[in-house]
Parts: structure tokens; C-alpha cells; sequence
């Protein structure tokens, strides 16, 4: 199939390029770079050895899109492209209302315009607000604390509505838990700008002496040792996963939730990745984060059964994969 990956050389799109070029498709990038290089595209070309199109657009630019759709022949879009820092989305509510929604608006209006019918989107565990765990697709969502999240609610509902009344579009939502790890040819990986908001770019920034220690946002959760639990799920498996949710795309609506379905404290990812690379991690005990929940993981055994994927990656390849990419930056 020939693939619009919007947002295809950030972070998770670009390993599911690479997974995309693997499995036999071509792939189409569209990414205004607002957070990725170009470079990105070269390592994806590279790692594949095949070629990708890249388009230097912003998906909120309808005329832009439409040029993509009428010189293409596009069988199916993945939409990764928005933004997604949570603390930012607090300060700047208009602007990412504006960027994850309306790109989602117009990528579905053009899809509808030039008969493309298979869209997968990027959703985020966040839309459970604080369920309990483990979250299942069924459960109802409860609200979240900041504008991006809302984003992800609101954009799962305007393609489940359109999907609803248009009959042959058929969409994929995915719910994503924390994505960590890199590509094994530590050429690409997340590479936030400043200093990063998510646990694992922090560890490995404090691994490299760029931090000094890590913050351990609270200890005194409901948790085996008082500190967050998370559902940490290797890059390169969320990657495979849209590849699965792409391949078996059913007419309809159909959520999914892409993670191990482990729970893994804050300190035990600390141990783990203190163990795979044989480096200490300093670190403090601070006060909790505001708007964290004490416990996130996922029952994945939807996407197991109906899209016959499941995780290969352990935390120990999370933390030794995210350590390689650190090191050659
Ligand atoms: P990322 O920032 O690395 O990638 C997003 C890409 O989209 C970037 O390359 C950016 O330049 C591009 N982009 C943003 N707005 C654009 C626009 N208007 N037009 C064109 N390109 C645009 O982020 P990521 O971690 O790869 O996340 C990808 C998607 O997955 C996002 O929608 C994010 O909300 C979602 N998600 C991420 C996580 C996570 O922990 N990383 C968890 C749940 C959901
Ligand atoms: N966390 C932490 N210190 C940090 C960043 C995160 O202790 O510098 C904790 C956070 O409280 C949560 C877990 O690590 O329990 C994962 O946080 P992250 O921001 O990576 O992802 P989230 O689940 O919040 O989206």
C-alpha cells in the first residue's frame, strides 16, 4: 500500500516508516519538521534501504494537503502529526486546539474527498484520565487534566462520527502507553528540544551528564513501592503495531490499545536501566507532579487477539535501545 505518514519523522513515526518500508509498503512523509529534522528522513531511508517521499508541509494547510492526494495515489493515511508536550498545552490551550484538531479535520476531509478509506490515528492512554487499571478500550473515559489530552478525546469522537456516517472510511484509533526505546541502529530515537518532560529521555540525559539526577515525582502513590506506574512499550513494537492495525483494517471504527499490559514503577525502570547499561542513576524523591495518576497500564489483549500483534521487547531492550540512541547524539 502507498501510506500518507503525517508527522513521519518525529519519534514514532519515523520507526513505523521504517516498519511500514519493511513489510513491503511505500510511504509518503508530510511533516512541517516544528519537531524533528529532515536528518530524520535520510537514517529512516538508510535503516530501510529503500526511499520515502518527504513533503515539507504543515497538515493544517488544506491546500497543501490536497496537492499531496491529487499527485499520489494514497491508500491509507497515518496521522501522527501534533503536538504533545501536556505543560505546554496548559499555557497554549488555542494552539494545540488548533493544530491536533484541525489537522485531524482536514486529513479526514480530504481522505473523504479523494476516496482514501483506511485511517489510523495516534491516540494516547491519557483519554482513560485516572481509570482503573488495567484500562480496557470498553471503559468509559474519564476526563483529563490538560488540553492535549482533550485533544486525543475529541479527535477519537470527529473520526468516530464521520466514520459512522461515512460507511467505507474506516478508522483505527490507537491508544498508546509510554513509548520508549530507539531503533536498534541507535540512528533514530526521541530527541526532545530542552529538557525533557517524559522519565526516559531524562534518564538517559542524567546517564550522559547533561542532568545531574533524576526527579522521582513522588513516592507515596497506591503502588508497590509508592512511586507511578507505567505500561512502558518498546518504539519498535508500537511501530509494528500500525502496521498490524493497518493491514487488518475492518470497515467501522475500532480502538485499540498498544501496550504490554505490565505495570512498571518509576524505581524499577530506574533498576532495569541501571542493570542493562551498567550505569548509576542519581536521583531524588520530589513532590508529585501535578495531574499525574498513580498507575496506567493497558489490558492488550484486544490488539493481541483481533490484530494478531503482540509486544517483543523487554525493559531491559527499552533502556539499552534508549542508552545506544542517547550516546550518538
Ligand atoms: P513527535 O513530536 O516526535 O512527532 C510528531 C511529528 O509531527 C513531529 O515530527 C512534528 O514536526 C510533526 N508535526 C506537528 N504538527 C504538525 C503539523 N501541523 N504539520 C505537519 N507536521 C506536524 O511526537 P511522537 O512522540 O512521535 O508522537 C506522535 C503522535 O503520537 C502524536 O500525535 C502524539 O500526541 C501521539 N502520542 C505520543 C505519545 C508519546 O509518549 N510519545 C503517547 C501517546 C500519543
Ligand atoms: N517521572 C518522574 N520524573 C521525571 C519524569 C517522569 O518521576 O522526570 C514519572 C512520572 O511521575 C510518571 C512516570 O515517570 O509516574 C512516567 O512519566 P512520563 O512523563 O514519562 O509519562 P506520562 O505517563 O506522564 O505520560
Amino acid at each position: 500500500m502507498n501510506i500518507l505518514v503525517t508527522g513521519g519523522a518525529g519519534y514514532i513515526g519515523s520507526h513505523t516508516c521504517v516498519a511500514l518500508l519493511e513489510a513491503g509498503h511505500s510511504v509518503i512523509i508530510a511533516d512541517n519538521l516544528s519537531n524533528s529534522k529532515e536528518q530524520v528522513v535520510d537514517y529512516v531511508q538508510h535503516i530501510s534501504n529503500k526511499d520515502v517521499i518527504f513533503y515539507k508541509v504543515d497538515v493544517t494547510d488544506e491546500v497543501a494537503l490536497n496537492e499531496i492526494f491529487s499527485r499520489h495515489l494514497i491508500d491509507g493515511v497515518i496521522h501522527f502529526a501534533g503536538w504533545k508536550a501536556v505543560g505546554e498545552s496548559v499555557e497554549k490551550p488555542l494552539m494545540y486546539y488548533m493544530n491536533n484538531l484541525v489537522s485531524t479535520m482536514l486529513l479526514a476531509k480530504v481522505c473523504l474527498l479523494y476516496g482514501v478509506e483506511r485511517f489510523v490515528f495516534s491516540s494516547s492512554a491519557t483519554v482513560y484520565g485516572d481509570n482503573k487499571v488495567p484500562f480496557k478500550e470498553t471503559m468509559d473515559l474519564l476526563p483529563t487534566t490538560n488540553p492535549y489530552g482533550e485533544t486525543k478525546v475529541m479527535s477519537e469522537r470527529i473520526l468516530t462520527d464521520i466514520a459512522n456516517a461515512n460507511p467505507a472510511f474506516s478508522v483505527s484509533i490507537l491508544r498508546y502507553f509510554n513509548p520508549v526505546g530507539a531503533h536498534e541502529s541507535g540512528l533514530i530515537g526521541e530527541a526532545p528540544n530542552g529538557i525533557p518532560n517524559n522519565i526516559m529521555p531524562y534518564v538517559t540525559q542524567v546517564a550522559k551528564g547533561k542532568l545531574e539526577k533524576l526527579r522521582v515525582f513522588g513516592n507515596d502513590y497506591p503502588t508497590l513501592d509508592g512511586t507511578g506506574v507505567r505500561d512502558y512499550i518498546h518504539v519498535v513494537d508500537l511501530a509494528d503495531g500500525h502496521v498490524a492495525a493497518l493491514e487488518n483494517l475492518n470497515e467501522g471504527v475500532h480502538t485499540y490499545n498498544l501496550g504490554t499490559g505490565k505495570g512498571t514503577s518509576v524505581l524499577e525502570l530506574l533498576k532495569a536501566f541501571e542493570e542493562a547499561n551498567d550505569i548509576e542513576i542519581p536521583f531524588d524523591i520530589v513532590d508529585r507532579r501535578p495531574g499525574d495518576i498513580a498507575s496506567c497500564f493497558a489490558d492488550a489483549s484486544k490488539a493481541n487477539r483481533e490484530l494478531g500483534w503482540t509486544v517483543k521487547r523487554d525493559l531491559i531492550e527499552m533502556c539499552r535501545d534508549a542508552w545506544r540512541f542517547e550516546k550518538n547524539l
